[in-house]
């Protein structure tokens, strides 16, 4: 595993780092990747993904898209190696199509705050799809949707963790606007399952994986007030420019290549979540 660690923390795999069969190296895939020895897969997930990150850090970000996805495609070059793109749900934008199918090419503002990170990603799947074209590397692009689980940073800026932590700690959810825009949240392990399935697949072009199910954000307050059991009040905050109206995969292709789709109801991840984030504010009090 290779992390620079921009937004990561080696104590997210401390149950991996005694295990022969697991090395870590702490390294920024913007610059050149070496690695000795056989490599059967490349899997380039290195990028910030939360917006504030991505905001704060655009040229990082634009970076680990670009330079670090045509690092690690050498990489798999080199190796012969199979390789998967975690490409983003933002290759659509602020989507006119609803829900959003593959075939969709989006509706992205190449220079407003959100472009560094979607232009970034839609750059990834055209150097990837050259990649698989120009040396036959056998590439597969995932398309993510909005994922959440435990292990996610508590300020971490997105909504789950910032309402989860809210509720927990007894203070008013934030809500953007007027919370009627939608998203649609998968958990992690059903992603994970997705990831998975789609790398040991034959499948060539971009997959969407997420969970089909869709929520307002208002909706999202209201359940995770459902699953913590407590009232919980809500504040509102200026929507950010560029924010998507809505979002929801169509995973038609996902369900019938691969056989694949979420199991993991929202209730039932965020009360894993919320877990998570108790041990952890406890923690690092
Ligand atoms: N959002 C919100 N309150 C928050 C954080 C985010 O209402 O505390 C909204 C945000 O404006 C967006 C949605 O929740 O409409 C999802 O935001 P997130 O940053 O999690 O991911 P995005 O899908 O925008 O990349």
């Amino acid at each position: 595993m290779v992390d620079n660690l921009a937004t990561g923390r080696v104590a997210n795999i401390a149950d991996l780092l005694d295990d022969p069969g697991f090395a870590f190296v702490e390294h920024d895939v913007s610059n050149p990747i070496e690695v000795d020895g056989p490599v059967e897969a490349v899997l380039h997930f290195a990028s910030l993904a939360s917006p504030i990150d991505y905001l704060n850090r655009p040229i990082q970000t634009l970076k680990s898209g670009s330079l670090g996805t045509h690092n690690s495609l050498g990489l798999a070059v080199a190796k012969g190696a199979r390789y998967l793109l975690a490409s983003t749900s933002e290759v659509y934008g602020d989507p006119e199509v609803h829900p959003q199918p593959e075939t969709y090419w989006g509706h992205v503002n190449p220079v407003g705050p959100r472009g560094v990170y979607d232009e970034s990603k839609r750059f990834a799947e055209s150097m990837a799809t050259a990649y698989a074209q120009v040396h036959a590397v056998p590439v597969r692009i995932a398309r993510i949707f909005n994922t959440y689980g435990p292990f996610m940073r508590p300020d971490d800026g997105r909504v789950v963790s910032n309402m989860l932590v809210q509720a927990i700690s007894g203070i008013p959810l934030t809500i953007y606007g007027d919370g009627s825009q939608t998203r649609s949240f998968c958990f992690v392990t059903d992603l994970v399952a997705g990831l998975l399935a789609l790398l040991d697949s034959d499948h060539e072009g971009p997959m969407n994986i997420g969970n089909p199910v869709e929520f307002t954000v208002a909706e999202l307050a209201t359940k995770v007030g459902e699953v913590l059991g407590t009232d919980v009040a809500v504040t509102h905050m200026d929507l950010p420019v560029d924010d998507p109206r809505q979002r929801r995969p169509d995973i038609t292709l996902a369900r019938t290549v691969l056989g694949w789709e979420p199991t993991v109801q929202l209730a039932e991840g965020l009360a894993i979540t919320a877990d998570y984030f108790r041990q952890r504010l406890a923690d690092d009090r």
